[in-house]
């Protein structure tokens, strides 16, 4: 049985790890949190790991960059949210070994350094995000006996979003959104920041930069549909028409199995999904006037990694402002055109 270090325990895709490593009898070598001693004490009382670090005592944050690289564990989940977690997926793809990649930031600030480390060293990246897991599942069916399709074979990425909470919103409803009411999502249970992301659709737009360094395609190649039912979690049409999809329930512990396990499948903790339940799928194209950090993303994504960077830490900035009840929910997308405007002067 294959071994699990879990960068980011206490967070809701880290906890959510640990249920699946339990249903899959994984041992737990190492265990990081930042600041939540509680939980991670009772996760370390629970799965017994060799070593856990809490990254705010002094000296933290220096072993969880030992830990990511020296554990010893097959696979090194990393879920260290925000721009911090770049340094410890960096130590974690510099080992070698799997690395099921949770954060969005890494390959979002630095796609060209991360892909790069894990081409220098060899090391398996799988998505845990449930979209790219989907299209890393889809490129694995197009491809027959080869076992995965080559990008040139891509036509493009179907990138399906829920559309969150407001999709249906004007832009004069948007301006009055509180944080309280944008933090239920109706599909998903997430953190805070991921919660916001999604109501704005930064979320999404940080998933098109996350998908082009993954699967080697152009921000052109990648577009975003809004599928309310989150049934689909994303599709990949190939040059000759066909389109592969990826279905089922939405619960992250679908895709964090699959990053466990790949390339072979186990029972999950999923409910089974049933076609003839579905009242139906839709799909419509994403209003820009409701959502304008998709259209930021792609003008982003099209200059490169510094604007990519950028775009991230005007969002989190702006998010925690809005959080604060500082700036309206409207203008997270106008302080991060801003830092746009500013970097291209
Ligand atoms: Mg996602």
């Amino acid at each position: 049985m294959k071994s699990l270090t879990i960068l980011g325990s206490t967070g809701s895709i880290g906890q959510q790890t640990l249920e699946v490593a339990d249903h899959l009898g994984m041992p737990i070598i190492a265990l990081t949190a930042f600041n939540n001693k509680d939980l991670l004490r009772e996760q370390t009382a629970e799965f017994s790991p060799e070593t856990t670090v809490l990254g705010s005592e002094p000296g933290g944050i220096d072993a969880i960059i030992d830990v990511a690289e020296n554990s010893g564990a097959d696979i090194i989940v990393t879920a260290i949210a925000g721009e911090a977690g770049l340094e410890s997926t960096l130590a974690a793809l510099r080992t070698g070994k799997r690395v099921a990649l949770v954060n969005k930031e890494p390959l979002v600030c630095a796609g060209e350094l991360v892909m790069q480390t894990a081409r220098e060293f060899k090391t398996e990246i799988i998505p845990v995000d449930s979209e790219h897991s989907a299209i890393f599942q889809c490129l694995h069916c197009g491809a027959g006996q080869a076992g995965y399709t080559k990008p040139k074979q891509i036509k493009k990425i179907i990138l399906t979003a829920s559309g969150g909470p407001f999709r249906n919103k004007t832009q004069a409803e948007l301006k009055d959104i509180t944080p309280e009411q944008a933090l239920k999502h109706p599909n998903w249970t997430m953190g805070k920041v991921v919660t916001i992301n999604s109501a704005t659709m930064m979320n999404k737009g940080l998933e098109i930069i996350e998908a082009m360094h993954l699967f080697d395609v152009t921000p052109e190649q990648i577009e975003v549909v809004i599928h309310p039912q989150s049934i689909i979690h994303s599709m990949v049409e190939f040059i000759d028409g066909s389109i592969v999809a990826q279905m089922s329930h939405p619960d992250m512990r679908m895709p964090i199995q699959y990053a466990l396990t790949y390339p072979d499948r186990q029972p999950g903790l999923t409910r089974p999904l049933d076609l003839t339940k579905l009242s139906g799928l839709t799909f419509e194209k994403p209003n820009l006037d409701i959502f304008p950090c998709l259209n930021l993303v792609y003008r982003a994504a099209k200059a490169g990694t510094q604007a990519c960077a950028t775009l991230n830490r005007a969002n989190e900035e702006a998010v925690d402002l809005f959080l604060k009840e500082e700036i309206p929910f409207t203008d997270i997308p106008v302080l991060v055109e801003k830092a746009l405007n500013a970097l291209e002067k």
